[in-house]
């Protein structure tokens, strides 16, 4: 008895206290990251994340059989902390029982329950990691890259604490110390006993003894482990989660304090060069990371073959982390100031450039990690500190700088488009003329680029038919900033935001609708940061209102199939998934199909993130891999709401040879042919836009 409970004793001290003290070190460690960018998102949307994701599992459970063994062993583990608690209590005295509830069968049942669920959730892990095995299917498996050999001992070690567990209380049941005696309710524990009755009483004391301690010993080693290893998400996850800064939707990015391009000094750091340059909420997002893979496996420039895989990317900055701790809880700045920076030393260059800022990997993650903003923070430092980034790049920058769009055509041809229209619209030239009721953002692809500008003039054409009225700006248009943003120029977003804040207030616009989802992403999500507070919306959301109240009734001329493609920026970062479905949905004899990746798990087109204006010489096109996607639903249009998504699936559209049979159209110019191609209806009121 004294030995049992010396022993159980010694274990638990050392274990907890080398457990303890790496806690400690890694709150430390999280804690000396620079202060969180954006506020808290509030007590209230905490709460909810915990409950809908952390309790609920909701992104784990959109994979069924992985979701439901994760969901099983998470409460696994919350519910039988209560055989803990009787294991401590046994330890001490043998026929313990948690006060009023110990006895209880449906304590019994339920201990016993999640036991046995906890064992076959193992072993569906044990087949996903076997069918998965990097070693079998290479990039195409989402643990490439994780360390696996960590997860095996996690499971083994789990699976210990189970039969261990099912051991000692079967053992108790034989010496007559299991506080469920004799119930049937549970039934795993019975069964076990019934196996080891035949021993006798005086072995079963030995097994009691022997598995408890095991069992004790088990438990605290794999608390160790775990404080040491990628399962601290068992610990970290629900606090990354309440902690979020950034609810669900991806939308805009920060402009930090630092990046203010007013108050500049000396020591100002623009972006992240170093590790101890990310905030603590970036630091406790690395911490956080299962290396589950999700994120990899959803990437386009991973999955396309190119370097980057937002997994090993969050990994390598964890590791780097790790390795710089005692620089980072020294705060030495003589030895920060030695550091090498992330780029190229942890992260290659190639890594870096390749992303798309598509939120793909955001939206999957199980524990909300922000892999975007980390990477725009570290391409912000090589483009403002370094001057390091590819230099395809200078052209489509030094044009947004010079001429206000990423091509370099100028302001005075933004108006081109609407010689096409057969009627006038109002230009803004000094305010926005009485009863206009939308300002018409037309975009640097609407206004300039020759595919881009159908899909203005057809938007334009719809909104007018139904009765719309808006204004352009022309000249006074320019570039939103988001391209330069995403490739990590702040400060030549922050110029031309700043402009056009400035245009926008001049002309006294309140209402805007924009084609282009970067520019509604832009001026919706992060102008208000700068001053500007604008009500936007994007023609997809415009046209639905129209279409469902009436206003905009399509014609009949249409048959055919169409497969509509999310752009990342109005989907994933915006959530604007039904409107468009809604306007196709709505032209009579289009009959719709959805590609595999669609809605939330959209595949990007290849564009963002600036990527429009850079090479793309690893692995295969973004554009083709999801042209290929869009061509194997046998639809003959594919359908979009964004000139950037047009232009790119267009592209891969004519070099797949199937250009003669596939078109490439935004939703504005569907609803358009099926009002020129046949039966077109009675035309809508005027005024119709009421109060989209
Ligand atoms: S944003 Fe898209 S391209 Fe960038 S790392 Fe995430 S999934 Fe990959
Ligand atoms: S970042 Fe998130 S999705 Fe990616 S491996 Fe880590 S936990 Fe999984």
């Amino acid at each position: 008895m004294v030995g049992r409970i010396v022993i159980g004793l010694a274990i638990t001290i050392v274990c907890f206290a080398v457990a303890g003290r790496r806690f400690f070190w890694l709150s430390r460690l999280i804690r000396s990251g620079a202060p969180a960018k954006r506020p808290y998102q509030g007590l209230r949307k905490a709460a909810e994340a915990e409950v809908v994701e952390v309790a609920g599992q909701k992104k784990l459970l959109q994979w069924t059989i992985p979701g439901l063994a994760h969901f099983f062993t998470m409460w696994g583990f919350t519910v039988l902390l209560l055989t803990i608690i009787e294991a401590y209590g046994a330890l001490f005295n043998q026929n313990f029982a948690i006060p009023f509830i110990g006895h209880w069968s449906a304590v019994g049942f339920l201990e016993d329950f999640f036991s046995v669920a906890v064992l076959v959730s193992l072993l569906v892990f044990t087949g996903i990691r076997i069918k998965n095995a990097p070693a079998r299917k290479q990039r195409q498996s989402r643990f490439y890259g994780s360390h696996t050999g960590a997860a095996w001992l996690v499971l083994m070690m789990i699976a210990l604490v189970i039969i261990t567990l099912l051991i000692y209380r079967a053992a108790q049941e034989n010496t007559g110390h299991f506080p469920f005696q004799g119930d049937w309710w549970a039934f795993a524990s019975l069964g076990v006993a019934k196996v080891l009755a035949p021993l006798g009483t005086g072995v079963n004391s030995v097994i009691e003894n022997v598995a408890l301690l095991a069992n004790i010993a088990v438990i605290t080693g794999f608390l160790v482990f775990v404080s040491y290893s990628k399962h601290l998400h068992i610990f970290l996850a629900p606090i990354n989660v309440g902690t979020s800064r950034r609810p669900r939707a991806l939308g805009g990015l920060d402009k930090t304090p630092d990046m203010d391009m007013e108050n500049i000094s000396e020591d100002t750091v623009f972006g992240v060069g170093k590790i101890e340059d990310f905030t603590w909420k970036q630091m406790l997002d690395f911490s956080t990371c299962t290396e589950c893979g999700r994120c990899q496996s959803v990437c386009p420039a991973w999955t396309t073959d190119k370097p980057l895989s937002p997994k090993l990317l969050i990994m390598g900055l964890r590791d780097n982390m790790f390795a710089s701790a005692d620089r980072l809880l020294s705060k030495d700045s003589g030895e920060a100031a030695e550091a090498e920076t992330l780029v190229p030393t942890v992260i290659d260059p190639d890594v870096l450039w390749s992303c798309t800022t598509c939120g793909s990997c955001v939206e999957q993650c199980p524990v909300d990690i922000e892999h975007v903003d980390a990477i725009v923070d570290m391409r912000r430092y090589e483009v403002l500190m370094e001057s390091r980034f590819p230099q395809e790049a200078n052209l489509f920058l030094r044009n947004i700088e010079n001429q206000g769009d990423p091509w370099g055509l100028g302001g005075a041809k933004r108006l081109e488009w609407t010689e096409a229209l057969d009627f006038d619209v109002p230009v803004v030239t000094s305010s926005i003329p009485d009863g206009v009721e939308y300002l018409y953002w037309v975009g640097c692809a609407g206004a300039l680029d020759d595919r881009g500008k159908k899909q203005a003039q057809a938007t334009a054409r719809m909104l007018h038919r139904a009765g719309v009225t808006f204004a352009v700006l022309g000249p006074k248009e320019s570039c939103t900033g988001d391209p330069a943003r995403r490739f990590g120029n702040e400060y030549l977003f922050q110029e031309v935001a700043k402009a056009n804040i400035e245009t926008l207030k001049e002309v006294g616009a309140v209402k805007i609708v924009a084609t282009c989802p970067h520019c509604f992403n832009t001026i919706k999500n992060e102008y208000p940061a700068l001053g500007g507070e604008f009500e936007v919306i994007h023609h997809a959301e415009l046209l639905a209102h129209l279409v469902n109240n009436g206003k905009l009734v399509p014609g009949g001329g249409y048959s055919g199939t169409v497969t509509y493609h999310d752009p990342c920026y109005l989907g994933r970062h915006n959530r604007v998934f039904d409107e468009p479905r809604d306007v196709i949905d709505a032209i009579p004899g289009a009959k719709q199909v959805e590609m595999g990746r669609c809605r939330e798990k959209g595949f990007c087109c290849g564009a963002g993130g600036a990527r429009m204006w850079m090479e793309e010489n690893i692995g295969k096109r973004v554009n083709m891999d999801r042209t290929d996607e869009a061509l194997g639903t046998g639809a003959d249009i594919v359908s979009t709401a964004c000139p950037f998504c047009m232009i790119m699936l267009d592209d891969a559209v004519q070099a797949s040879g199937k250009g003669d049979e596939v078109r490439v159209m935004d939703i504005s110019q569907l609803v358009e042919e099926s009002l020129l191609s046949g039966s077109a209806p009675s035309s809508a009121p005027a005024n119709a836009s009421d109060d989209a």
